[in-house]
């Protein structure tokens, strides 16, 4: 069955690739994560034992999850995985029909993503940008330089390669667990929360900063947030990527012809009003975020996920300081 499933997944992979949704399919190495999926016939599940295909005895494995019983799971689908740092996983697909709207807050926030601030809302809350992998990179050098000297095929070289992946793994556990905060946080604190569509695979390409923003994971955050809001009942409006959010002042609706990326404070021509750099972009993203589900719902503070996650009309760009105004 596993093995038919992955004959299914590279028929969707070559049709997404055919169709042009996506590239061609790029070859895994089975030193990579590496997984087999169960499906229904394939697995028996009773009591919280599990047991696979062409197995005689259950599985042994320890359940991570303290609010959700074990013995109660009735899943349609078991992943079991190995990670390049020689750890197995298995998780489990459940059908839930269940959606926790979280408590009426009554607040709507803009949130600006940055690289010396991971974010900063248009509450003025700051939360710094951990670095992981800058902070871990010595560590990580260390043993990749180690691996480099072993000799190809010698067991040393093995040993070399799990010390590799293992530091690995502590900074994606680490980057995990900071976004899983952060983006909870944020979902609990708001009803509607206003995101910049950043376009993180084109600045991927800027070679001086790419390290910084794959180490940041916006990506990561975005699609945090995308589900967590919708689980909510929250709404998520995501502003287009070409609305100058940093170069309009967020009270009078100037607008900026250009500014450095190195400018952190600046003051507004029009109103004399002194901007922190971030701050002031949160506000904006805030307002066309406002101006947005206004146009759309009438209401700013209603549960809506209709858009979540679908990039915004393109007239908030146009509106440009208009709908700054209107929602300042
Ligand atoms: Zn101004």
């Amino acid at each position: 069955m596993p093995l038919q499933q992955t004959l299914r997944h590279q028929h969707t992979a070559f049709q997404n690739f055919f169709s042009g949704r996506s590239r061609h399919p790029r070859f895994k190495s089975r030193k990579c994560r590496q997984s087999a999926h169960y499906t229904r016939s394939a697995f028996r599940m009773r009591g919280g034992s599990l047991v696979l295909a062409k197995m005689t005895t259950p599985l042994q494995f320890t359940w991570s999850f303290g609010d959700v019983d074990v013995t109660e799971l009735a899943p349609t689908m078991v992943v079991v995985s190995r990670e390049p740092d020689g750890r197995w996983y298995v998780s489990f697909a459940v059908e839930s029909a269940r959606t926790t709207p979280a408590p009426v807050a009554n607040h709507a926030i803009g949130v600006d993503l940055g690289l010396t601030n991971f974010l900063v809302t248009s509450d003025g809350v700051r939360v710094a940008n951990p670095r992981l992998l800058t902070r871990k990179a010595r560590n990580l050098a260390r043993y990749q330089r180690r691996l480099a000297r072993c000799r190809a095929g010698s067991n040393n070289r093995l040993k070399a390669k799990a010390k590799v992946a293992r530091a690995h793994r502590k900074i994606r556990n680490a980057r995990q667990d900071f976004l899983h905060r952060t983006s909870t946080r944020l979902v609990r604190s708001a009803d509607v929360i206003a995101i910049e569509d950043l376009n993180v695979r084109g600045m991927m390409r800027n070679r001086r900063l790419s390290h910084a923003i794959g180490d940041a994971g916006w990506g990561e955050f975005r699609r945090q947030l995308e589900y967590k809001c919708q689980r909510a009942g929250r709404t998520l409006v995501v502003v287009d990527r070409w609305f100058p959010s940093s170069k309009t002042c967020s009270q009078c609706g100037h607008l900026l012809a250009e500014m450095k990326l190195s400018a952190r404070h600046w003051t507004c021509p029009g109103c004399r009003a002194r901007h922190d750099r971030d701050l002031n972009a949160a506000k904006n993203i805030l307002a066309a975020g406002r101006a947005v589900t206004r146009d759309v719902s009438g209401d700013a503070c209603g549960a809506d996920v209709r858009r979540q996650g679908t990039p915004l009309p393109q007239s908030a760009a146009k509106q440009g300081p208009d709908a700054v105004r209107l929602g300042a």
